[in-house]
């Protein structure tokens, strides 16, 4: 077993829509773990002791700023290092970041990554950028920046310009952004995409969970909820070759995964996660219990059903409501 991170996605709710986000995060969506939830999956990864670190990325998890320092600090009793990953959008004063920040050193968090690049709105970190690493470097809180290189003709890349990037790259074409960003791109044969270049798909070194308790190896690709099971049992009962979505992806990439259920395809894709997506998006009927959540593929969630035998609630009375005089 190789896996040495876990990353709690601890809400899929985001101050922003970014056009290339992998899980279609946005302002609208709601989901988000609960404190039970998240102390009970930080429990379950003591019985991992190969799991390292955690990290709390989202959507936004400063979002639920109570909630996240409460998770750094169980999970650093239980010997866990953390790291958050942010937008940022809570940087705006000398003043707010240390509010911010202070109950999250104490609680003990290690890494604080920050994506700061032309995709994202909060463009204003450059102004705070000093202040920034001045604060995090007094409370011995490694700062990292994240960023990918915009698709777009003439632009400089991150790595070239910034000098400080921990991450930086070009773009994957999952989620929104194979959507949003793969209009004006080249293509190349679909065929081509005979491999998965990103993920260790057979030996996982880090896998995310959800706020629904679905565990993803890449995003949208499901191995198990701990909801049924804990995530060492996950882990464990993971076979590769018999997921119904990793199995023909390990044999020939997502080009085997259009072969292998004669799926729709064009003769030309951005790169592999684009076809991969798009031909994942064809099997959520298929395998609801593999691919997911909905919102992942940019659907709705689907509404909670209210049982037959359950009373349809009454709406609450408004505030200014009289109440009704017999006649
Ligand atoms: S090819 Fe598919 S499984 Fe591999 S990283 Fe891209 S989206 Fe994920």
């Amino acid at each position: 077993m190789s896996l040495n991170a876990v990353h709690i996605l601890l809400t899929y709710r985001c101050t922003d829509a970014c056009r290339h986000c992998f899980v279609f995060s946005g302002p609208h969506q709601m989901a988000t773990f609960t404190q039970g939830r998240l102390h009970t999956v930080l429990d379950q990864l003591r019985r991992m002791p190969e799991v390292r670190w955690v990290y709390f990325e989202g959507g936004e998890p400063f979002l639920f700023h109570p909630m996240l320092v409460e998770a750094v600090s169980h999970a650093t009793k239980l010997g866990l290092a953390t790291a958050v990953v942010t937008n940022g959008y809570w940087i705006t004063s000398e003043r707010d970041v240390g509010l911010f920040l202070r109950p999250l050193v104490a609680a003990g968090l290690k890494r604080l990554q920050l994506s700061v690049d032309d995709v994202h709105k909060y463009r204003r970190l450059e102004h705070m950028r000093d202040q920034l690493l001045a604060q995090c470097s007094n409370h011995r809180l490694t700062l990292q920046f994240l960023g990918v290189d915009l698709p777009e003709p003439n632009a400089e890349p991150l790595e070239a310009r910034e000098g400080r990037y921990v991450t930086s790259g070009e773009i994957m074409f999952r989620g929104r952004a194979a959507l949003t960003l793969t209009p004006d791109q080249a293509l190349w044969d679909w065929e081509s995409f005979d491999e998965c270049p990103h993920e260790l798909l057979h030996a996982p070194m880090r896998v995310h969970i959800d706020p629904h308790g679905y565990v993803h190896i890449c995003q949208g690709i499901v191995i198990g909820n701990v909801d049924g099971e804990p995530i060492d049992a996950v882990m464990e009962g993971y076979d590769p070759d018999a997921h119904p979505v990793v199995g023909p992806l390990l044999r020939g990439g997502p080009a085997a995964l259009v072969q292998e259920y004669e799926l729709d395809h064009e003769e030309g894709y951005a790169d592999a996660c684009h076809l991969c997506y798009m031909a994942r998006s064809q099997l959520l009927e298929r395998f609801p219990e593999q691919l997911g959540p909905p919102a992942v593929y940019g659907l709705r969630e689907p509404k909670r059903r209210r049982r037959q035998d359950q009373p349809k609630p009454k709406p609450a009375p408004k505030a200014n409501d009289e109440p009704a005089t017999p006649g």
